[in-house]
């Protein structure tokens, strides 16, 4: 289950499933959905691609944040099919 997010893209992702990314450093949480990755070309990224290079929001904070999704049943189904 550790490395599902190099296997798991963008493209793959349910249309209704939501990315939660968590500051490591102030615990803010901001929410992705898929549309607004697609819109930025990311379709093709992987899930930890978009982890290593995503970046706290808050100002001043740049932490590193932590990538986790909010399941939809399809994608559940897909990991567990894969881990
Ligand atoms: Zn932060």
């Amino acid at each position: 289950m550790s490395n599902w997010k190099e296997k798991l893209q963008v493209n793959d992702l349910s249309n209704d499933a939501k990315l939660e990314m968590q500051c490591r450093k102030c615990n803010h949480i901001r929410y992705l959905s898929k549309t607004e990755l697609l819109k930025r070309d990311a379709g093709q990224r992987y899930l930890n691609y978009i982890e290593d290079h995503s970046q706290c929001t808050v100002f001043g904070c740049k932490g590193k944040m932590r990538l986790s999704l909010t399941y939809g049943h399809k994608v559940s189904a897909f990991i567990g099919g894969i881990a």
